[in-house]
């Protein structure tokens, strides 16, 4: 590890006041230094040219302002982008953009690594490393909108974005980072994003969903199946799996009453093992009449083992059967296919993790 400092992006909006009383400093200074840090996403001292300079050589002397270092960055035929980040300690992380329709979606990582092990993912493959700090969850953010605004996408004449944790790790088991990272995201004197525009997808632990429901962030929540039954979902994803399918679908439907939100259902289909029929029933009673949308998303194949997408016919079979049922029910392509673009596959390649 190196010997990092603490990282000033970290803290919540509220917090820089204090900043700015322990260095003697007027409560404005702490306002204009948050709004560098947060506001602007600031990633050099000497950009903060209306703070005092001695001041900014102290603050430097006991902060980190930036965590990320930009590694590598590859543009997909479909105009998806994916970042791959040095953390200070060595690590890795990876951050994409996806083009949306009328916007951008930010996916961005809430752990080096993860502890989850599910079988059709590339992140699972190096485990756990740690979870993020809050800093270096809001700086993938910040980083990501700088590209968007110094590249935009075609059609995309706005800045608006969403941002959705479904990069490497589970978030709900980074929930403190995670919270705090919240906080500064839909602070206006944060990031002051509306809480429409963040989703959090998780594989449905049970006491990460408790941890969601109890702290009623207001966020959109996606839960990833993979298994409509406990059994079969196990064998995907061995460790979410110890939390009881029904328990998790529950938890999950509170959660989107009480926040007012339809919760979505990612369900990721792999030829021969969740493509079947059967298990399309299943999912489809386990659902009917409750407030889920499902995402079909086929899987990209991670090259290494046997596992692989199904037929165009056996997704749109998969699907039919939830619309019978009366189950929203969207097929969607992860994008990116290309340059590695599905969780985890691109710090693989490029770190061996
Ligand atoms: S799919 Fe998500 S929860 Fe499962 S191992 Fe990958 S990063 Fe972790």
């Amino acid at each position: 590890m190196s010997e990092s400092k603490p990282l000033l992006r970290s803290l919540v909006p509220a917090a820089f006041a204090g900043v700015s009383a322990a260095a003697g400093q007027p409560r404005y200074r702490g306002d204009q230094l948050r709004h560098w840090v947060h506001g602007r996403g600031a990633l050099a001292w000497d950009a903060m040219t209306n703070l005092p300079r001695a001041w900014r050589d102290d603050l430097a002397a006991a902060w980190d302002l930036a965590a990320l270092e930009p590694e590598a960055r590859q543009v997909s035929a479909d105009g998806t982008r994916k970042f791959l980040f040095r953390l200070r300690d060595g690590h890795h992380v990876e951050s994409v953009i996806i083009p949306m329709a009328h916007h951008a979606t930010f996916c961005v990582s809430s752990q080096v690594g993860c502890a989850m092990a599910c079988r059709f993912c590339a992140t699972a493959r190096g485990g756990l490393v740690r979870d993020l700090e809050p800093g270096e969850i809001i700086e993938q953010i910040q980083r990501l909108e700088a590209d968007l605004v110094a590249v935009p996408m075609p059609g995309h004449g706005e800045r608006s974005f969403n941002v959705v944790f479904m990069g490497m790790g589970e978030p709900l088991d980074a929930w403190d980072p995670l919270a705090a990272a919240l906080a500064i995201m839909t602070d206006p004197d944060g990031l002051g994003m509306s809480k429409r525009r963040i989703q959090i997808s998780t594989s449905g632990p049970r006491e990460g969903l408790a941890r969601l429901l109890a702290a009623a962030p207001g966020v959109g929540l996606t839960l990833s199946l993979g298994g409509a039954d406990d059994e079969s979902r196990r064998r995907l994803m061995p460790v979410p799996g110890r939390t009881p399918v029904a328990e998790a679908v529950d938890l999950a439907e509170r959660y989107g009453r009480a926040a007012g939100r339809r919760v979505t259902v990612a369900w990721v289909l792999i030829e021969g093992r969740t493509d079947g029929l059967q298990q399309a029933r299943t999912l489809a009673r386990l659902l009917a009449g409750r407030p889920f949308k499902v995402n079909l998303i086929p899987m990209n194949p991670l090259h290494d083992d046997d596992l692989d997408r199904p037929a165009r016919e056996r997704t749109l079979a998969f699907q039919q059967v939830l619309t019978d049922a009366g189950v929203a029910a969207f097929i969607r392509e992860s994008g990116g296919r290309d340059i590695d673009a599905a969780c985890g596959q691109l710090r693989r390649r490029r770190t061996g993790a």
